[in-house]
């Protein structure tokens, strides 16, 4: 802008220069021109007048004038020049003032050099004797004048450069001085020049514009963050510049990145750095969609990256939908591993089935290990039958809802039961087994509150030591019953207390129930019983309390929690629902 200014001025300020000087010297040579042709026939008139009068040597005029004067006979013959020699001038009968003054009685001319330098003025007049007397002087000529001028022209063009380079540069300050320091927030509140004023007012109505318009994002922005803000759902849109465009509330409390105020520069790598993270959303990217599985604060999330806005195979966005699947993710990875738990299982008292199978087949079993074979095979399918109905009932207890089946259940008759028909397990161990406590009702299944009493007694009774005592006490407030399965047996080592209700989880499988002799179809000796006690006790509302000393031995709690009728009922809801 300085530089066009500067130019402008000096541009202008040149071809004025140049116009103006050449105007000036036309004029002036002009007035020269007059003023000396005057001047000369002037002096013309004053020799003329002088010779007229008796003057005879024009040598005493001539010597020191400051003129040429040449005098020339009527037939053109020079006959004196103060400042040539006579005999080598021509004939001046040609000369344009000479014969203006032989027949007008004067003349005037002028004659330019050929350089156009220099210029010559004549003046001629006829005297008495016929003769004519011619002054001469020499002056500039245009191109002389001009030449003559140069340096002052150039002096003073160097000063409209000077001149032109500090204007431009004030003017560019006054002019850029008050557009710099306009109020872009409030146009109209700035006091500048009035050729701004149009600026300031479309300054103004802009500024009106990009308020409406971002008043407008800012309420869809509202009301989008409130829709997916509800979502559980991660969702995460990534621009063409591969930076966050929107992330909702779920997927910002999953990343730290996303956390700040600010996520719109912020790039998709920045992050997460986890490679499935940047494969699906570089794959996305190129207009593929992806799936995949990313682990984010301890939980394991469903990645979706799908593009979006596709153009030549390219996605300019990609949407990315996160769904949390722990729970499935550990579902899935307990069915996989009860399957093979279960197959394990299976296949250790089948092989013995065969075994004993194949040799009675081949008649190799001697007629008094007959009996015995059957009698393990018996046993052994008995274990297997046992193994797959305690499948059955951990199904049945993980899938099926079994609330609607509720009845009453007197915890009491029900202890009773079952000391009867483990009271020849008892007697086979050498154990003591008793019942004792008040009659107790509890909301339930009897069949699975029969189960989970059996398993504990069961266990109480194989996990004992000869002479050792198992006691059942029903106990509590009628709000909150409580059953309690304690014995005097082995006791369970501390490090294993917290695991043996996993499925299959045994503390030492040579002293399992069912190599200690489980009564066949009684639930014992799989490795379930306590996770089928588990299980039933959740169904129920109530939670399981152990305690145990190694060599002293085990109590095994059973707790309904005192509720209000209502709640039980949710909290037993609950329960079956989080299995
Ligand atoms: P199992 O078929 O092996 O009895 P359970 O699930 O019933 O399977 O029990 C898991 C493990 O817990 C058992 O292997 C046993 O080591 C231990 N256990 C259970 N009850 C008792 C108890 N009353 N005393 C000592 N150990 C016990």
């Amino acid at each position: 802008m300085k530089t066009r200014i500067f130019f402008s001025i000096l541009l202008t300020t040149v071809f004025t220069l140049l116009v103006a000087s050449g105007a000036v010297i036309a004029m002036l040579y002009g007035q020269i021109s007059t003023d000396m042709q005057y001047e000369l026939l002037t002096e013309a008139r004053y020799v003329a007048r002088a010779l007229n009068s008796g003057l005879r040597d024009l040598a005493d005029i001539g010597r020191d004038a400051p003129h040429r004067i040449t005098l020339i006979a009527a037939d053109g013959r020079v006959l004196y020049d103060n400042s040539a020699n006579t005999g080598d001038m021509a004939s001046h009968d040609n000369r344009p003032e000479v014969r203006a003054a032989l027949a007008t009685g004067e003349g005037e001319s002028s004659r330019l050099s050929d350089t156009l330098r220099l210029r010559t003025f004549y003046a001629a007049v006829r005297l008495q004797s016929g003769e004519v007397v011619r002054l001469a002087s020499m002056t500039r000529g245009p191109l002389g004048l001009l030449t003559s001028s140069i340096p002052g022209i150039v002096g003073v063009l160097l000063l409209a450069i000077v001149a032109a380079l500090y204007v431009a540069r004030r003017l560019t300050r006054s002019l850029m001085e008050p557009v710099n320091a306009i109020n872009l927030d409030d146009p109209l509140s700035n006091d500048t020049y009035d050729e701004l004023s149009p600026l300031l007012l479309r300054l103004d109505h802009q500024n009106r514009r990009i308020i409406d318009q971002l008043k407008e994002l800012t309420a869809k922005q509202r009301e989008l963050d409130c829709i997916t803000g509800q979502m559980a759902e991660g969702l995460i849109v990534i621009g063409s510049g591969k930076t966050i465009l929107f992330a909702n509330r779920s997927a910002r409390s999953l990343f730290d990145a996303l956390n700040r105020q600010d996520v719109a520069s912020l790039h998709f790598m920045e992050v997460c750095r986890a490679s499935g993270w940047l494969e699906a959303i570089e794959g996305a990217f190129a207009g593929r969609k992806e799936e995949t599985r990313l682990s984010q604060r301890g939980r394991v999330y469903q990645l979706t990256a799908s593009p979006a806005g596709e153009q030549e195979g390219k996605a300019s966005a990609v949407i990315l939908f996160l769904v949390d699947v722990t729970e499935r993710e550990q579902a899935e990875s307990m069915r996989r591993e009860f399957a093979a738990n279960v197959s394990h299982e299976l296949k250790t008292p089948l092989t013995s089935i065969m075994g004993y199978a194949e040799l009675l087949e081949r008649g190799l079993a001697r007629s008094e290990d007959v009996q015995g074979f059957a009698g393990r095979i018996r046993s052994e399918a008995a274990r297997l039958l046992e193994l797959i109905r305690d499948v059955i009932t951990l199904s049945q207890l993980d899938e099926q809802d079994l609330r609607n089946r509720f009845t009453r259940v007197d915890l009491r008759a029900l202890c009773d039961q079952v000391v009867d028909e483990l009271a020849a397990k008892a007697e086979q161990h050498q154990v003591t087994l008793h019942c004792e406590g008040p009659s107790r009702e509890v909301s339930g299944l009897k069949e699975t509150l029969h189960e989970l009493l059996f398993n504990l007694c069961d266990n109480a009774i194989v996990y004992n030591r000869p002479e050792g005592q198992v006691t059942v006490t029903v106990g509590g407030t009628e709000q909150s019953p409580m059953l309690t399965v304690a014995d005097t047996g082995v006791g369970i080592p501390p490090e294993h207390q917290a695991r043996i209700f996993e499925r299959f989880y045994r503390v030492d499988a040579s002293r399992s129930r069912a190599d200690s002799g489980s009564t066949p179809g009684t639930g014992g000796g799989s490795g379930l019983g306590l996770a089928i006690v588990k299980h039933a006790a959740r169904l129920h509302g109530a939670r399981i309390e152990l305690e145990s000393r190694v060599g002293k031995g085990t109590t095994l709690r059973v707790i309904w929690p005192e509720l209000p009728a209502g709640e039980r009922d949710a909290a037993q809801a609950s329960a079956a629902a989080g299995q």
